[in-house]
């Protein structure tokens, strides 16, 4: 079996990023391959809908700006080309899937929380990366601040 050539990392900026980076960053050391990195800002009118007629640019500018840096804070001590950094708005399992296609990953990895009961009925972005995806999915386990 070959090793992978190009992992796309999802990351989703939270404090437990850097434990699912490491994982990548050390497949990336061991296989040789190329490593990306995405993350998807979702637009703040998927969350309020389109009930109150409001203009989130403004916010929406400042979330884009912070997202950019925290990216910058994670992928610079790994070396990670600015060109392998994808940063953008949609839905995170759509936008996975895309921007994997795009550049021809053969592994995508996501970090997981394990969850239980309805949190795990009602599915996880590990899940929706999984399904629908045309190359192999890695999920690993993310260990909670609070645990
Ligand atoms: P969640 O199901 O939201 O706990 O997320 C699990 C994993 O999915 C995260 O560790 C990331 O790898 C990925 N993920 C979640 N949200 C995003 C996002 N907005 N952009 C990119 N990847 C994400």
């Amino acid at each position: 079996m070959s090793a992978y050539r190009h992992i796309l990392l999802g990351l989703d900026l939270s404090v437990e990023s850097h434990q699912v980076v490491d994982r990548a960053a050390a497949l990336r050391d061991a296989f040789g391959s190329e490593l990306s990195v995405i993350h998807v800002i979702e637009p703040l009118s998927f969350a309020y809908g389109g009930d109150i007629p409001m203009d989130f640019s403004g916010i929406q500018e400042e979330i884009h700006k912070q997202a950019r840096a925290h990216m910058t804070q994670l992928c610079d001590p790994l070396n990670i080309p600015e060109k392998n950094r994808h940063l953008v708005v949609g839905r995170p399992e759509t936008e996975i899937h895309h921007v994997a296609e795009e550049i021809g990953a053969d592994l995508v990895v996501v970090g997981s929380h394990g969850r239980h009961g309805l949190s795990l009925l009602m599915g996880s972005t590990a899940n929706g990366v999984l399904h629908g995806a045309k190359c192999d999915v890695l999920a690993v386990r993310v260990k909670s601040h609070d645990k």
